[in-house]
């Protein structure tokens, strides 16, 4: 059964040019419910920990950079099949071919700034909430 929850960053990128109000309202008219969040920045070594999955990937020294460049917001979101709907609600990785509706069309401007991060499964959902969120930050 998939589950409720989903976690996603609003990306360096997108809060340099103050659409963090944007890019909210977008998940909440999507009927996503705020659990958790906060506004945070990543060291290079937090940012290689979360993204390890991709370690051996060509973009990963990018990837770590970007992410740790500046302030992000972090979230764990509540809606039911919350990870399907989030991934498509953030369109894909590539803005070129995100659909028109999406949050990265709207806002992403590259592959790697690409505004937002969502969940790719429950597991991964709960992982990556797990890293930035203790028991007393749900609500
Ligand atoms: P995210 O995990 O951030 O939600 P995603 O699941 O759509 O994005 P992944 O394949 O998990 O995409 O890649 C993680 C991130 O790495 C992407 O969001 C993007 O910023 C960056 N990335 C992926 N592929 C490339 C690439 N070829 N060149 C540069 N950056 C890339
Ligand atoms: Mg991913």
């Amino acid at each position: 059964m998939a589950g409720k929850y989903t976690f996603t960053m609003i990306k360096p990128d997108a809060v340099e040019k103050n659409n963090i109000g944007g890019i909210l309202e977008m998940m909440n008219a999507a009927g996503f419910r705020v659990v958790s969040m906060k506004l945070t920045q990543l060291s290079a070594a937090k940012a290689g920990e979360f993204y390890a999955v991709h370690s051996e990937r060509p973009f990963y020294g990018e990837l770590v950079e970007f992410m740790s460049s500046g302030p992000i917001v972090a979230a764990i979101l509540e809606k039911e099949n919350a990870v399907e709907d989030f991934r498509k609600l953030i369109g894909a990785t590539n803005p070129a071919n995100a659909e028109e509706g999406t949050i990265r069309k709207k806002y992403a401007e590259s592959m790697g700034k690409n505004a937002v991060h969502g969940s790719d499964s429950d597991e991964n959902a709960m992982i990556e909430g797990n890293f930035f969120f203790s028991g007393l930050e749900r609500f």
